[in-house]
């Protein structure tokens, strides 16, 4: 069985080598509207593991194979936190990871069990995907497994974030008529509020879902991002940008969307019209806009916001 894939490349997250803790078939605890595997039952637990031994040698020969490598990314077919041996693969792969930092893809509803709470902290990176706070919206995106409760996972990723040494990033898909919605996004705004994370990423459906659902525009997912608080690390990450039309902004207009929400080189090209981007350069040479990075991606913001931030401190 193929336990690792990759090297992928990613704007995000760097080349990674994947493993794949359930490479046969999927076994997750969601069965999620925008899954991008076939839909499935829910399960709790796997029934069909892989040994730690054979992973380990696989990542072995992976690793003599591809020597650039920033990162060891555990995932799978489903949700890696229900492989039993967890704990165990995260020492054995600290002893020959190197240099290169370890990240796991987890939907986070397996956080509320100590154990893999307490296995996650040993990562040098988390992703916890976060795509509704009330129950009703959560169980119509989805689909959890009847055992798991929205609220006991969000007060477990508040716990995980401050408890959490490393590096901690949110990820939240938008769904179109189901949490796109100002109550949801206000819910969602609350909760992120109380959480430790280094960035959030804030996307939609980009790739064929497994029940019939529509992902929403980039034109609507950057409105979304204006809905957020502005001093939450809140970053556009879609690949469905194609249909955007650009536009012109005053220098007011530029500093004041950049001040609500800072941009990325990406976002904006997409949102941007040739003179409005003419003219952001010309306040990049005057230096009212300065470029910050913020976990690997850039960012432009206002240079007073940073004037600001250092008076308050
Ligand atoms: S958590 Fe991930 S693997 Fe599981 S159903 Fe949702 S999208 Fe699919």
């Amino acid at each position: 069985m193929k336990t690792i894939f990759g090297p992928i490349h990613s704007r995000r997250f760097g080349v990674s080598l994947g493993i794949d803790l359930s490479p046969s078939f999927k076994q997750c605890n969601f069965d999620c509207l925008y899954c991008e595997l076939a839909p499935a039952a829910t399960v709790d637990h796997q029934d069909t593991v892989v040994s730690v031994k054979e992973i380990i040698t696989d990542l072995k020969a992976a690793l003599k194979e591809h020597r650039n490598i920033d990162e060891i990314t555990i995932t799978a077919n489903g949700e890696p936190t229900l492989y039993p041996h967890l704990d165990q693969l995260i020492d054995e792969i600290d002893k020959i990871k190197e240099e290169k930092e370890t990240l796991i893809l987890t939907n986070s509803a397996t956080l509320t069990d100590e154990a893999v709470f307490n296995t996650l902290l040993k990562l040098d990176k988390v992703k916890l995907s976060l795509d509704a706070v009330t129950p009703e919206v959560f169980k119509k995106i989805d689909r959890p497994h009847p055992s798991l409760k929205i609220n006991d996972v969000v007060s477990a990723i508040e716990r995980f974030s401050h408890a959490y040494r490393g590096k901690l990033f949110i990820e939240i898909l938008f769904v179109r008529g189901l949490n796109d919605t100002k109550e949801e996004i206000a819910a969602l705004n609350d909760v992120l509020k109380k959480i430790k994370a280094l960035r959030i990423d804030i996307g939609t459906i980009d790739r064929p879902p497994a029940y019939p659902v529509e992902g929403i525009s980039y034109g609507e997912l950057h409105s979304i991002a204006t809905q957020f608080d502005a001093d939450l690390p809140i970053n556009i990450a879609s690949r469905q940008h194609a249909e955007f039309v650009q536009s012109a902004y005053t220098e007011e207009e530029i500093i004041n969307t950049l001040d609500k929400r800072p941009l990325t080189q990406e976002d904006i090209e997409i949102l941007f019209d040739a003179t409005t981007q003419k003219a952001l350069q010309e306040l990049i040479d005057a230096k009212k806009v300065i470029k910050i990075e913020r976990a690997k991606l850039e960012f432009y913001i206002p240079a007073e916001n940073v004037q600001r931030k250092r008076k308050k401190s």
